[in-house]
């Protein structure tokens, strides 16, 4: 990617600031109609928000409890174009919501049954209402007593940052060229002070490079405000950043295949445990945060609000040391009036152009992704004046699409991908075997990701590439040393890279894990 930049000295249609879903949609969109995109990453292609959600494809109930429909059927629809463009990565995932109450039942079983109802020809499955018996069939974990029965409904689940790194690849077949690890500095000014382009470090090779572009677009989710200062240090903010957490545990707490959702936790959100990877995802929270981190750390009182609501729904309590690891991230929600309520902050997106002509595009969530870069593009196209081309993303498909990814076994999630992986291991049989005995990563899938998708770190393969670090960040740190020895080979790199990379891994690593 550094190489095709090289000696281009073209006006690129579009420049996009920021690698998590905003931007990699926004580069997909343009690219695939045919514009030219250079995209740039700070760090990793999804180091920020986008790969640590809590991984569903949805509508949002708590939305249709809101009442607001229209963000319920737009996102209902982007459900279903994503799973039918990215049938490896996107699956139907049953969720019961167990009732306690006598009123329960039927007030979330009219409210689910709608639900379903939205989604129309592209539904995922119709909710129903259990007995107390159906209930514990499906979930036995659920805690017992006063238990009434549930109400099932079907939801999207996915792998956030697998799929981001699909996207990346998506785009990338279709021109664009899209770098991590390289920091926007600056943003450039033509002679009538309007932004013409940006400055970027290419942080590898510390160079400096300039770039010019029709039109910047800011996807940098929470730090959208960060990079509008660089336009202008007077910019009103337009983000409120929101921290939420997830609880990993082993798959024993939850065993069955389906998801159990809580309508209204203390704090009145809804929380979810989902079987994810083979263990169990519990979370999330919304604290309000003053400015957004890279590496956000869950607080001991976010800990301990899930852990609490956890043990009112689930028979088997989790404790502080059943978690394997514990992750955060930083929602970008566009702010209104009092933001000190994020959980009841619009999760629509905004589109914002700053009068230097900077484009922010914030807000909305990962389900919505390509609309949200649908809107970006026709409105920086008509901002910029390019030829009008029309968009093209509700039918394409996404890198390693395919209709039977079960027949891939472990690798199904790689779609198409999963034949070139398995040649590895048939070339290198002892890259077939796991690194670890409580995770299937592979060797082979380590040198896939060094060699076709951008890895450059051992944190890249065991947090992105992979989802080892975030599913079990002792097993993570086990892992290191031998991920580091398979980059090392393929990056060409020695052994105090070797060494430092591990340390700085174990570092990071650590703040995952949970005191006992
Ligand atoms: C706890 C939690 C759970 C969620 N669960 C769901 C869910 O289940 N389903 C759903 O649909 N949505 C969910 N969301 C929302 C969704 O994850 C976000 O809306 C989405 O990931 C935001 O993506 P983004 O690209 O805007 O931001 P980010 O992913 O944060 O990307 C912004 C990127 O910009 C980069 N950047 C910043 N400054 C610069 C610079 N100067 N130069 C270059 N790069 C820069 C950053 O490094 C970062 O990678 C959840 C969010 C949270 C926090």
């Amino acid at each position: 990617m550094v190489a095709r930049l090289a000696g281009d000295d073209r006006t690129w249609d579009f420049v996009v600031i920021g690698g998590g879903a905003t931007g990699v949609g926004v580069a997909v969109d343009a690219a695939s109609r045919g514009y030219s995109v250079l995209l740039l990453e700070q760090s990793d292609f999804g180091k920020g928000t986008s790969s640590r959600s809590t991984k569903l494809v949805h509508g949002g109930v708590r939305y249709l409890e809101q009442g607001n429909l229209s963000l319920v059927i737009g996102a209902l629809k982007e459900r279903g174009i994503l799973r039918a463009n990215a049938p490896h990565l996107v699956h139907a995932l049953p969720f019961l919501v167990p009732s306690y109450q006598w009123w329960e039942r039927p007030f979330y079983g009219v409210g689910l049954l709608t639900y379903s109802l939205l989604a129309g020809k592209r539904g995922f499955g119709r909710s129903a209402i259990l007995s107390r018996r159906a209930a514990l069939e499906e979930v036995p974990t659920l805690r017992q007593p006063g238990l009434r029965g549930a109400v099932r409904y079907y939801d999207g689940q996915f792998d956030d940052a697998r799929l981001l790194i699909n996207l990346v690849r998506t785009a990338a077949e279709h021109g664009a060229v899209l770098i991590n690890y390289a920091t926007v500095t600056t943003l450039t000014r033509d002679a009538g002070g309007s932004i013409a382009g940006v400055a970027f470090t290419d942080l590898e090779s510390g160079r400096e490079h300039q770039v010019a572009a029709r039109v910047v677009i800011n996807a940098t989710g929470p730090f959208s405000d960060a990079v509008r200062r660089m336009a202008d240090p007077r910019a009103t903010p337009l983000v409120a950043a929101s921290q939420g957490i997830h609880l990993v545990f082993d798959r024993s707490f939850l065993p069955g295949h389906s998801a159990v959702m809580v309508p209204h936790t203390a704090d009145g959100r809804v929380m979810f445990a989902i079987p994810w990877h083979g263990h169990t995802l519990v979370g999330t929270t919304d604290t309000p945060v003053e400015s957004a981190a890279l590496e956000p750390k869950p607080t001991n009182a976010e800990i301990d609000f899930v852990l609490e609501t956890a043990a009112q729904y689930l028979a088997k309590v989790p404790k502080r040391r059943d978690v394997l690891s514990a992750f955060a991230g930083i929602r970008p929600l566009v702010r209104s009036g009092d933001s000190r309520i994020t959980a009841a902050l619009s999760r629509d997106h905004t589109i914002h152009v700053d009068p230097s002509g900077l484009m922010t595009i914030t807000g909305g969530k990962w389900t919505t992704y390509r609309h949200m870069a649908e809107d970006t593009v026709d409105q920086a196209a008509l901002q910029a004046h390019l030829p009008k081309k029309l968009c093209v993303t509700r039918t394409l498909r996404v890198h390693g699409a395919t209709t039977n990814p079960g027949a891939s076994g472990p690798l199904a999630i790689y779609g198409t991908d999963a034949a070139p992986i398995a040649a590895i291991m048939g070339a290198e049989p002892e890259l077939a075997a796991a690194l670890h005995a409580d995770l299937g990563v592979t060797g082979a899938e380590v040198v896939w990701a060094a060699r076709e998708e951008m890895a450059r770190t051992v944190e890249d393969v065991l947090s992105r590439r992979s989802r080892a670090l975030l599913l079990n960040a002792r097993a993570a740190i086990a892992m290191a040393p031998r991920v580091a020895a398979l980059l090392a080979r393929e990056l060409r790199r020695d052994e105090a890279w070797q060494r430092e990379e591990v340390e700085r891994f174990e570092a990071l690593a650590h703040g995952y894990l949970v005191d006992p």
